[in-house]
C-alpha cells in the first residue's frame, strides 16, 4: 500500500524538505458526493488524454509532419472542447482534469526515462484521486477548503509547517484523506535532547530492543485488530460467491486492512519520532536488502510496512534535529558477538533469546547485547569519521572495523 505512510519524503535539495501529512477526511454525504465527482473528473481527463496521445502518437508515425504528443497541449485541447463536450467538469475544482493530465506527462516522462512502465488507464474503484495546487485550497485547523464545495472537515490538523506545496486528496476502503505536502525548509526541530548515541535491534518479539536495555513493544491495538482480521476472513470465505454478503464482507474486510495499516504506521511513527527526540547518533543495522531476506527475523509491523520506510522516518527526523542514523552492515555479528569481552560465538540459533559468555561469564539479553554493540560501532564510526582518539570500546570495534569483520556505511 504505497499510500499508507503519513509523510512522505519527496525531495532532497538543500534548505528544502519537502513532507506530506496524510489526513483522514470528515466528508458529509453531499461532500463525499462532491469528492467523488472530482475524482471521476480527474479519472476521465486522464484517460482522456491517455487515449488522445496514443491517437495523435499513431497520427504522428503516419506523418512525421505532425507534432509529438505533450501534456501541454493535452491540456489546452480539453480545455477548448470541454465547455461543450464535458459541461459536468465544470461542476468541480479546475484542477482536477488539469492536475491529471500533468500527471500522465510525468508519468510518460518515466516511461521514457525507463523508470516506470507505459502508463495505464485509471480504473474506478482503485484509482479515486485528485489533486489541488495550494492556490486552489486553503487549510486552517482541523478544516480544508476546497473549491466550488467550501471548508471539509479533518480528522486532524496539519502536522508541518512551512509553505504548502499541494494536496492529492484520495479514496481508500470508503475513506477520504487528503495528503498535504509542504516544504518545511526553515522549520529544524530543536536539537535531541541526549546528545549521546543509541544502538537500536529490531526483533521478532519487539518492535525494537534499545542498547539502555530498553524493549519497545509491537503497538497494542495491533494484535485486536489482527485477531478481527482473523475472523473477518473466516467470515468471508464462508459467504456465498457473487453474493450481497459477500461484497459487503469484502468492503468490511478491506476497511480493517486499512486500518491496520494505520496502526502500523502510526506505531512506526511515534517509534522513530521518540528515538530522534531522544538520541543524536542511533545505530542500526542495514537491513534495508532487495531479497527481503532479514524479513522472517522482524516485527510485523516492521515487515509489512517494510524496513526502508522505517528507515526513511529516522534518517529525516534525525536530520530535521541535526543528528545523524548510522547503519552498520548487515554482516557485522551483533548478536554473536560479546559486547563486554568482544568474544565471538560460533553460531547462535534464532530461538535463543538469552546466552553466558563462555569468555568472561556475562548473562546476555539476546537483543540487549546486539543493541550495545550496535552502538559502539556507531559511535566508532563517527570518532574515526572525526578523527580523534576513541573512547575503549570505541576502539575495540575500530580494530574490528580494520580486521574486515565489519563495514560501516554512514549517511545522515
Ligand atoms: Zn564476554
Amino acid at each position: 500500500m504505497p499510500e499508507a505512510d503519513d509523510d512522505r519524503r519527496c525531495s532532497n535539495a538543500v534548505n528544502e524538505m519537502i513532507l506530506a501529512h496524510r489526513i483522514r477526511l470528515d466528508p458529509n454525504n453531499v461532500q463525499a458526493t462532491y469528492l467523488a465527482r472530482a475524482a471521476g473528473t480527474a479519472r476521465f481527463a486522464y484517460n482522456w488524454a491517455l487515449a488522445e496521445w496514443q491517437r495523435q502518437f499513431e497520427a504522428c508515425k503516419a506523418d512525421p509532419a505532425l507534432p509529438q504528443p505533450n501534456e501541454a497541449t493535452l491540456r489546452r485541447q480539453l480545455n477548448a472542447v470541454k465547455r461543450v463536450q464535458f459541461p459536468w467538469m465544470l461542476e468541480v475544482t479546475k484542477n482536477a482534469p488539469q492536475m491529471a493530465i500533468m500527471q500522465l506527462g510525468r508519468a510518460f516522462q518515466n516511461f521514457f526515462e525507463k523508470r516506470a512502465r507505459y502508463p495505464r488507464f485509471r480504473r474506478k474503484g482503485a484509482d479515486d484521486r485528485f489533486t489541488l495546487t495550494n492556490d486552489q485550497f486553503q487549510v486552517n485547523g482541523k478544516r480544508i477548503r476546497i473549491p466550488k464545495l467550501g471548508w471539509l472537515r479533518m480528522r486532524e490538523t496539519l502536522r508541518f509547517t512551512g509553505r504548502i506545496i499541494s494536496a492529492a486528496v484520495s479514496r481508500t476502503a470508503g475513506y477520504w484523506y487528503a495528503s498535504i505536502t509542504v516544504d518545511t525548509q526553515d522549520a529544524q526541530l530543536p536539537p535531541a535532547e541526549n546528545q549521546g548515541a543509541v544502538g537500536v535491534d529490531f526483533g521478532v518479539t519487539h518492535l525494537a530492543t534499545l542498547s539502555t536495555g530498553e524493549k519497545v513493544a509491537n503497538p497494542r491495538a495491533l494484535r485486536t485488530l489482527l485477531d478481527r482480521l482473523r475472523r473477518l476472513s473466516r467470515n468471508l470465505s464462508r459467504k456465498a460467491k457473487g453474493s450481497c454478503n459477500r461484497k459487503k464482507a469484502k468492503f468490511k474486510l478491506a476497511r480493517l486492512h486499512a486500518s491496520i495499516a494505520n496502526v502500523r504506521a502510526n506505531g512506526l511513527h511515534q517509534f522513530s519520532a521518540s528515538i530522534t527526540q531522544r538520541f543524536h547518533t542511533i545505530g542500526i543495522e542495514d537491513l534495508y536488502v532487495k531479497g527481503l531476506l532479514a524479513n522472517r527475523c522482524l516485527s510485523r509491523a516492521i515487515a509489512d510496512m517494510g524496513f526502508a520506510e522505517l528507515r526513511r522516518q529516522l534518517v529525516y527526523k534525525a536530520e530535521r534535529r541535526g543528528g545523524q542514523v548510522i547503519f552498520i552492515d548487515r554482516w557485522y555479528p551483533s548478536s554473536k558477538t560479546c559486547s563486554c569481552c568482544r568474544h565471538k560465538l560460533a553460531r547462535l540459533d534464532l530461538g535463543i533469546r538469552q546466552w553466558t559468555c563462555p569468555e568472561c561469564g556475562t548473562l546476555h539479553d539476546r537483543d540487549v547485547n546486539a543493541a550495545i554493540n550496535l552502538k559502539k560501532m556507531a559511535v566508532s564510526s563517527t570518532v574515526s569519521a572525526c578523527g580523534g582518539e576513541g573512547s575503549g570500546p570505541a576502539r575495540e570495534a575500530q580494530g574490528e572495523t580494520g580486521s574486515g569483520e565489519a563495514g560501516i556505511q554512514q549517511r545522515s
